[in-house]
């Protein structure tokens, strides 16, 4: 089997070089070929286009920032592609941009799966990231082993696509709003003239304990974000998450008050810090 990987960023180059120790051939691509490079020592065929990486692929996995990005990539890559290789969508890009995707894929007869992901740096890199899939039953057989070397479970969540882009918008409405809860606490505890870390201290090992609060926890309170997950990434799924909202008749309120959050901390400068540097939005009076 060989994969083309379009998009090597913080997930992408983590995937390739998962796939690569599970002895599958990757061609990898990304716009900035400088954060490319360095796959070849993985093992990585690197590429100068992404029309000349999906040439002979058997499935192209995208890991790119948004729909528009996925569209322009691959309207220019689909036509050269020898092998008619499932398209592997797993960039976060909410139901209506699976939906222009699979119509994308569909008119150059690509088999098509959606497949977001949960997991953030480090489970790309270990291989051990959840798969979100939605696609047709014959498809799994062939996308089995880049799955099974990427992440370490699949959800098959039905055969439409966007229904697995559904549950991922679901999981990270989860995260988004729960980083800024953990944003909001750690700034409380400070302005009431507390150390932070007895907030982190109180839950530790309670009902509402999880490992994350201690991971984005402890960066709040060492104020250093090296990104796991962009804030910018977590505004633009809160905003697809928005559209969903409001398409189905569900609430906006919490989601519409996280984002302020977000945008608050982008405002001083946080975009492109991870996501737990929300704490910022905080300190604000
Ligand atoms: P990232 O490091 O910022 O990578 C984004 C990638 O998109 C880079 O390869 C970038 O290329 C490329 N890109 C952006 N605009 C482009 C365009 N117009 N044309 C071509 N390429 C373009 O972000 P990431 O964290 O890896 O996230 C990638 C996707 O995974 C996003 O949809 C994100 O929401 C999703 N995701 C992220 C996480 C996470 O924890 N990080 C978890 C699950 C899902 P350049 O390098 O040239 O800018």
């Amino acid at each position: 089997m060989k994969v083309a990987v379009l998009g090597t960023g913080v997930m992408g180059a983590g995937m390739v070089r998962s796939l690569r120790r599970a002895g599958i051939e990757v061609n990898a691509w990304n716009r900035s070929r400088a954060k490319a490079d360095p796959l070849a020592d993985d093992g990585a065929r690197v590429f100068d286009s992404a029309a000349e990486a999906v040439a002979d692929a058997d499935v192209v996995a995208l890991m790119l920032f948004d729909t528009a990005a996925v569209l322009e990539v691959m309207t220019e890559a689909l036509p050269a592609s020898q092998h008619s290789p499932v398209w592997v969508q797993c960039s976060t890009i909410g139901l209506e941009g699976t939906d222009r995707a699979a119509e994308l894929a569909n008119r150059f007869g690509a088999p098509f799966v959606d497949a977001p992901v949960l997991g953030t740096k480090q489970p790309a890199e270990q291989g051990a990231l959840v798969f979100l899939a939605a696609g047709a039953e014959e498809l799994r057989e062939r996308v089995a082993p880049a799955f099974d070397a990427m992440g370490s479970r699949t959800i098959w969540v039905g055969e439409e696509p966007g229904r697995g882009s559904a549950l991922k918008l679901a999981c990270n409405a989860f995260v988004g709003t729960l980083t800024a809860a953990i944003g909001q606490s750690v700034g409380l505890a400070t302005q009431l003239g507390l150390d932070p870390q007895l907030f982190l201290d109180a839950l530790d090992g309670g009902a509402s304990d999880s490992p994350y609060v201690h991971v984005k926890g402890a960066m709040m309170l060492a104020g250093d974000f090296p990104a796991s997950f962009a804030l910018d990434g977590v505004r633009k799924d809160l905003g697809l998450i928005r559209e969903a909202e409001i398409a189905s008749g569900t609430s906006t309120t919490l989601t519409d008050a996280a984002l302020a959050c977000y945008d608050v901390a982008a405002e001083q400068g946080h975009g492109a810090d991870d996501m737990a540097a929300v704490v910022a939005a905080f300190r604000q009076a």
